[in-house]
């Protein structure tokens, strides 16, 4: 299992160990990597992180966005965990990715691991025009989704959470090695829930996707690894 030769990320998006740890056994070996968010960081801690994930590769997804000097310190502390990607708000400005990168660098050589990912977050899919004009953002929304990608690039980060429908776009403006990360694809065998405008697996990795980070599809099916190998099996044969 690695992140190296499978795209799949896995949302452990639970506030229990016990049931993160049963998805961790399901799993392993049928994705590249997991993904810790929010809500299991806050519930149980860098403890249930190190418990949960053991040695596999993780997106440690908390998303930092403070002063630079604060969100340096986070992303120093995260290096402890020893995750493969973390993230920032492109929205903190330049020099708090610019912390946030040096910051990466730094804790990766003071553990002797390797630097992880440094990915931001553009506009968060939950909003459209009318929420952006609301905080005072008035730019087409795809166009502020490119300017928050290019600051992004230039700031030295390795590219950024996208849906599958900004790919083509990103992909044009940010060249082949900036690195898509893409949450709300959708396998056609399973239900949408809440994501709104989905696209299959093979399609979002044939448009460019370089992760894509499921959750539901594969934590909720009646067997996760069994879900998990259908998807691969779908991006193998494109
Ligand atoms: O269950 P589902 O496949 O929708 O889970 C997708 C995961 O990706 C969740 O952890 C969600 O928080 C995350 N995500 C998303 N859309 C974004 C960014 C992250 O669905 N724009």
């Amino acid at each position: 299992m690695d992140m190296y030769d499978n795209p799949l990320i896995v949302a452990l998006d639970t506030a229990s160990r016990a049931r993160a740890k049963e998805f961790r056994q399901r799993l392993t070996g049928a994705v590249g990597a997991f993904k810790i968010g929010k809500e299991f960081f806050t519930a149980e801690g860098p403890d249930g992180v190190r418990e949960v994930v053991g040695d596999a590769p993780f997106f440690l997804d908390l998303k930092f966005h403070d002063i630079p000097n604060t969100v340096a310190g986070a992303v120093r502390s995260a290096m402890r965990l020893g995750p493969r990607i973390v993230n920032v708000h492109a929205s903190g400005g330049r020099a708090m990715m610019l912390a946030a990168a040096d910051a990466a660098a730094e804790g990766a050589q003071a553990t002797g691991r390797e630097r992880p990912l440094v990915i931001a977050v553009t506009v968060l899919t939950s909003l459209d025009e009318d929420d952006l004009a609301t905080v005072g953002q008035r730019t087409p929304l795809e166009d502020q989704v490119v300017r928050l990608a290019l600051l992004t690039a230039e700031c030295g980060l390795d590219g950024v959470v996208c849906s599958p429908w900004e790919i083509d776009r990103l992909r044009r403006e940010c060249g082949r090695d900036f690195k898509l990360v893409v949450p709300g694809v959708r396998p056609s065998w399973a239900p949408g829930g809440d994501q709104k405008r989905t696209m299959s697996p093979a399609e979002a990795v044939e448009r460019g996707a370089d992760y894509l980070v499921i959750g539901r599809p594969i934590t909720e099916a009646a067997d996760p690894g069994a879900a998990a190998h259908r998807i691969l099996e779908e991006l193998q044969r494109g």
